[in-house]
């Protein structure tokens, strides 16, 4: 059957390729006991679930295409694997056979111990295979609970065609997501999410199509089915008929050229057409992402978020491996500054998958970021170590996240002082200029600037999380995502007068949040005054197009008029005026 599914788009492009359901194993399952007199038949049904598993791999390894990425065979392979293993292939009959626990949850009771060992392995290859025994389980599930996997439209698939995975999940965390930084996806889409959860935003460092908020894709779409990803207008089409497949092959063409055609660009400096430069630098998760920063031709590292390098382990990266990866990135961006944000641990991206940590009520307005930090003085001062002796290794910059009041300030900036003496006291060398600054992303801040300008070197704005502070909607929610709105009088209010304050004052200021890569709000930030953007590396392109066609007199009064207009319908139609 073929239908559409309508999501919120977080990363542009078009995708055609092959479902892969990936499953974070936190299904549902029932728990009960079964009578004495029904085990029989529940092993049986136990049995049955495992053999149709296998026999739906085995399957799906008989349709692949001659030119399917090596890692879908890869995956078949070890998921019977994983199924044929005595842990999950006997061991559960026994829980069925002597607790007279239901098939589902004996299975997953198995899976649970297993897993566990898994966290206790220290090689992160062998770790990560954990999802792996998640996703091999998963398959079981949907089968004793009745949900059929297809394997037909892979065997159908047209062996010609340009065979890619798209991950299909009900969720994914910033920690899942960031480890398929190491595997080559086609797209991603999930049921849930918001458009600035890290999730999306770590989807979009991918570069490739990604669509949240779909809600029922997980449960609908079968493995191996044909989908297409539509990242520019949200839109997830299952099973596509001939007419509709040929439309999108040719927008992918033509994407294509597109993309090719802005490579042009990359050594051109970003000057408005009246000759303003813009600085447009690049954000990064990963040190082994400075690749595609230096491709995109960026002028340096605007925000790297560290924290990515503390999700999936159950210990801290010590010093030194906190340093090698930071120097790594200041060596490798050579000679062109690196803006390293100190630890933004907490809301959704909680270390050790949240495990063993204390249960706040509300994590995005609890001990996140900064707050976290400077609760555990000496996990904050490693890392300001680690941080300051990268400085010695190119230009380096140290940017605080989620500052709210002067005395987090002033304490980081002892504990700076404090991690610069430890290291003179070892002869350890660093930057003795190094500059620190801080992120506007709590709407206190940015209704206090004074506070931050008298004491920190720069400001950067994260608007993710000021619209999600200002307009107090959750951005992992997407129950809320319709309400996430950069346009809202506030949030441009706030983001227009942190501009204007800072810039009079003498401060550089940077918007670092998703706004600085819209293109649809490139025209309008340059005309509050925005000069530093940074971004996912590959908006850097489009936006330096969209500057270079800029006449930064023509979009001053024209951003004004958005700033005042309150009316919603108003706003958006003088955003079209200043585009066109
Ligand atoms: C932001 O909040 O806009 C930001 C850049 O930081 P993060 O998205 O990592 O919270
Ligand atoms: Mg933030």
């Amino acid at each position: 059957m073929n239908f559409v599914l309508h999501g919120y788009a977080v990363s542009g492009g078009i995708t055609v390729g092959y479902a892969h359901l990936v499953a974070t194993a936190r299904l549902e399952v029932a728990h009960y006991e079964i009578a004495r007199e029904a085990v029989d038949a529940e092993l049986a049904r136990f049995d049955r679930a495992m053999q149709a598993a296998q026999e739906e791999l085995q399957a799906l390894k008989a349709h692949i295409a001659a030119d399917a990425p090596k890692e879908f065979e890869a995956f078949l392979d070890l998921h019977r694997m994983i199924l044929n293993d005595s842990a999950l292939a006997v061991a559960p009959r026994e829980l069925i056979r002597s607790r007279r626990a239901n098939a589902e949850w004996a299975l997953v009771q198995q899976m649970e111990r297993l897993v566990e060992r898994f966290d206790e392995i220290d090689d992160p290859y062998l770790r990560e295979r954990k999802a792996d025994v998640q996703h091999a389980v998963e398959r079981v599930l949907k089968l004793l609970m009745g949900g059929a996997m297809g394997t037909t439209a892979l065997a159908e698939a047209a062996a010609s065609e340009e065979q890619k995975l798209i991950v299909v999940a009900h969720d994914l965390s910033p920690a899942d997501m960031i480890l398929f930084k190491r595997h080559r996806f086609g797209g991603f889409v999930t049921d849930v999410g918001g458009v600035t959860s890290h999730t999306a935003i770590v989807a979009r460092s991918l570069a490739i199509p990604a669509i949240v908020g779909l809600h029922h894709a997980f449960q609908t779409i079968n493995e191996g089915e044909l989908i297409i990803v539509d990242g520019e207008r949200g839109l997830l089409v299952v099973n596509p008929d001939p007419v509709v497949l040929a439309e999108y092959r040719e927008r992918q063409t033509e994407l294509k050229a597109d993309r090719q055609r802005l490579k042009r660009l990359k050594k051109t400096r970003a000057t408005t057409q009246d000759g303003t430069p813009i600085e447009l630098y690049a954000n990064i998760e990963l040190p082994q992402d400075i690749g595609e920063v230096l491709e995109a031709g960026a002028e340096g590292v605007g925000l790297f978020r560290t924290e990515f390098m503390f999700l999936n382990r159950k210990d801290l990266p010590a010093e030194e491996e906190q340093f090698e990866a930071y120097r790594q990135v200041a060596e490798g961006m050579q000679g062109k500054p690196v803006v390293l944000r100190t630890l933004d641990i907490g809301a959704d991206k909680a270390m050790n998958g949240g495990e063993g940590a204390h249960v706040m009520p509300n994590p995005a307005m609890g001990l996140r970021a900064i707050r976290f930090c400077l609760a555990e003085p000496q996990m904050f001062l490693t890392q300001l170590r680690a941080i300051l002796r990268a400085s010695h290794y190119g230009i380096v910059r140290v940017l605080l996240p989620m500052l709210a009041h002067a005395h987090e300030i002033d304490q980081t900036l002892t504990l700076i002082n404090q991690a610069k003496a430890q290291l003179e006291e070892r002869g350890q060398p660093y930057d003795r200029a190094v500059q620190i600054g801080g992120m506007i992303e709590i709407p206190a801040a940015a209704l206090s600037l004074p506070i931050f300008m008298r004491r920190l070197h720069f400001l950067s704005i994260g608007t993710n999380d000021l619209i999600q502070y200002t307009l107090a909607i959750d951005r992992t929610d997407d129950a809320v995502a319709h309400l996430y709105d950069p346009l809202h009088p506030a949030v441009l209010t706030l983001v227009a007068n942190t501009i204007q304050t800072a810039t009079r004052g003498g401060m550089p200021i940077a918007v670092c949040g998703e706004m600085a890569g819209d293109l649809q709000l490139t025209r309008l930030l340059l005309g509050l005054g925005l000069r530093n953007f940074s971004m996912h590396p590959s908006q850097l392109l489009p936006i330096k197009e969209r500057i270079l066609r800029t006449n930064l007199s023509e979009v001053q009064a024209a951003a004004q008029r958005v700033l005042r207009s309150t009316e919603p319908a108003k706003t958006r139609e003088l955003l079209a005026q200043l585009n066109s």
